[in-house]
């Protein structure tokens, strides 16, 4: 079992989230080449090492956010607090709602699809 550090739920087990994969900044549609589109969707890092993920409370608050976690040894470092402005510069929150999304305050990233 893995414990998750949600921002709004505190530690929650893995099955009441979905990981999305690894965080990569999305690039400029107005300029992208195909290549850079293909990267963006298909190409990820995966090392043995610290790696920003995107994952979904899907049972709990229903939020999406970045965490740091070390894939060789499932441990997370700096998790997010909500408001959080300091520790992870990558933290980010979206609200799914019928107004629309809203992101944290230190968001560098592109909306997740809903
Ligand atoms: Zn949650």
């Amino acid at each position: 079992m893995l414990l998750v550090p949600c921002p709004h739920c505190g530690p929650r087990n893995q099955s009441d989230l979905r990981l999305l994969g690894e965080a990569v900044p999305r690039p400029n549609p107005n300029t992208a080449t195909r290549k850079e589109w293909g990267d963006y969707l298909y190409l990820r890092e995966n090392p043995a090492d610290w790696v920003t993920e995107t994952w979904y409370c899907r049972v709990g608050c229903r939020q999406y956010f970045t965490v740091e976690r070390h894939q060789a040894t499932n441990e997370f470092r700096n998790p997010p607090l909500p408001g959080d402005k300091v520790g992870n510069s990558t933290y980010t929150t979206i609200t799914v709602g019928s107004s629309g999304s809203q992101r944290g305050a230190n968001a560098n990233s592109e909306e997740q699809p809903s």
